[in-house]
């Protein structure tokens, strides 16, 4: 489909997700979504108020004793249906995130559509076993879940982030209410579409749309939610941290990241760039475990950046939806403008520009961003430390290994990271030394079951695989 000649008909949804019904908010405000390849607006949801995060609340407690209560096997059977009411709408899932995102149409395909079902496939199967119990001298230490979960997410990976939250809640015998991003909430309603073809309880997954500030802040602060589980920026999950510490309400924070990718003097140097170059554009450099920072050995330095600028030009920027895309749009303007700031800053800080920059050709409309590299980032500079969350990468020489750990820790976000060499075990050397939640030896795959989440500001808790199903638990010790 050309976006240019046939722009899609307006996705209009009036409804929040209640206690297993579809119903009317507490008043008729309206967010309007965009399509950021054109700036059109292509769809409607409700705005939710903190009446509607109220009622979402006393439906997810209500229901909560009877899906705690429910054997584990039925729990992963509710799960299996949803799963396979979600893998019937991945097509549809893909379109909407490509409209409503950008995310060129093949990476929404595989990326935005296929993760969360791999995610989903999994928690199926721990959902099934019963929670471990541990004999601890005269002990029983039981796992029970911990109540009415609280889920708000971002808009970077609209259905992965919240697969990512609800299927472990639902697994480990938790209720939700989920605020899914404002600026893609189209994507959350297919998934509300899929639970009620799957005939989950009432109440067991409730969806209230809205702004940050009003149904986020609502969710966060509200006396009845036990756990509220972010993903997003720090500043927000600062800010949602500190409402929860009001009441000792449990936090779940998944949050920035600015990760180094460490290419160590012997490493297969095509591969780590064009893998490494590949990781920091990923869905137009909106993505949390960015590699954002290539450190590389000096006696590599000036081969790996030709490589850079090599695999740079061949990212092709446009339509989401034509196959020949490689990047597509920012989500917003705010996001592109933010962006562009930072690539005026490490301009104006010195860093050598070497692919991109702000006089790059861009597309005639839309909220892009030429993918952009800088060469001889200092450490300490802006651009080495702050998120950026657009298609920027910053490139590092180092001379020694001790420096290559000490620049890739040399930051107040540990989320992700990647080490490559020859040397299998000097690569695992190194990773272990790596003050981060996730670490990629030589392009190892992703693993949708091993625990993600943060050191230092990148978060606190782990999503994910056993250890995200742990998340939603309480522990309780019986004697006896
Ligand atoms: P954001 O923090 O602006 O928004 C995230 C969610 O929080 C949205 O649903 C938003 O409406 C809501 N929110 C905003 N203000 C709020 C408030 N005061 N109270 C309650 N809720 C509020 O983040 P974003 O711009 O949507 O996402 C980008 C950020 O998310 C980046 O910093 C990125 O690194 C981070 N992120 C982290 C991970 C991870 O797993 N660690 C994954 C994806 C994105």
């Amino acid at each position: 489909m050309d976006l240019a000649d046939a722009p899609p008909a307006l996705l209009v949804r009036r409804h929040l997700h209640l206690a297993g019904d579809w119903v009317d908010p507490a008043d008729g405000g309206t967010i309007p979504v965009e399509n950021p390849a054109t700036g059109e607006i292509i769809g409607q949801v409700p705005a939710g108020t903190p009446a509607d995060v109220d009622r979402a609340v006393a439906a997810a407690r209500a229901a909560f004793p009877g899906w705690a209560a429910t054997a584990p096997a039925d729990r992963a059977a509710h799960l299996d249906r949803l799963h396979a009411a979600l893998a019937a709408r991945a097509d549809e899932v893909a379109r909407t995130v490509a409209l409503e995102l950008g995310t060129p149409l093949k990476l929404a395909t595989r990326v935005q559509a296929g993760l969360p079902l791999t995610v989903l496939r999994g928690l199926v199967d721990l959902a099934a076993r019963p929670a471990a119990e541990q004999e601890v001298g005269n002990s029983l230490v039981v796992r029970e879940p911990v109540g009415v979960v609280g889920a708000i997410t971002p808009w970077n990976y609209p259905l992965h982030q919240v697969v990512a939250k609800v299927a472990p809640a639902l697994a480990a015998g938790c209720t939700v209410v989920l605020k899914p991003s404002e600026l893609t909430p189209l994507t959350a309603y297919l998934l509300l579409d899929a639970v009620t073809e799957a005939g989950l309880p009432p109440g067991v997954v409730n969806l209230v749309p809205g702004t940050g500030p009003v149904v986020g802040e609502a969710l966060a602060a509200h006396p009845d939610v036990d756990l509220v589980s972010f993903t997003g920026s720090t500043a927000t999950g600062r800010r949602i941290a500190h409402l929860a510490a009001d009441r000792i309400a449990r936090v779940a924070l998944e949050l920035g990241g600015k990760s180094a990718n460490v290419i160590l003097a012997d490493a297969d140097l095509p591969t780590a760039v064009k893998v490494g170059v590949g990781n920091a554009l990923l869905n137009s450099g909106q993505t949390c475990t960015a590699w954002t920072r290539m450190l590389v050995h000096r006696d590599r330095y000036a081969e790996a950046l030709d490589l850079v600028a090599a695999a740079v030009a061949g990212y092709r920027l446009g339509d989401p939806f034509d196959p020949a895309t490689r990047l597509g749009p920012l989500v917003s303007a705010a996001q592109a403008q933010r962006v562009r700031g930072h690539v005026d800053r490490a301009l104006a800080d010195g860093a050598r520009l070497v692919a991109g920059g702000p006089d790059a050709p861009l597309p005639s409309r839309g909220h892009f961003v030429a993918p952009t590299v800088f060469a001889d980032v200092h450490p300490d500079s802006a651009l080495a430390q702050e998120e950026v969350f657009g298609p920027v990468l910053a490139v590092i020489p180092f001379a020694d290994t001790d420096e290559a750990v000490a620049i890739a820790n040399n930051s107040r976000y540990g989320l992700a990271g990647a080490v490559w060499s020859a040397d299998s075990d000097a690569a695992l050397a190194v990773a272990r030394r790596m003050r981060t939640g996730q670490v990629d030896v030589n392009g190892a795959a992703f693993n949708p079951l091993a625990p993600f989440g943060g050191y230092k500001q990148s978060g606190l808790g782990r999503e994910l695989g056993g250890y995200g199903v742990e998340e939603f638990t309480e522990l309780k010790a019986i004697q006896r």
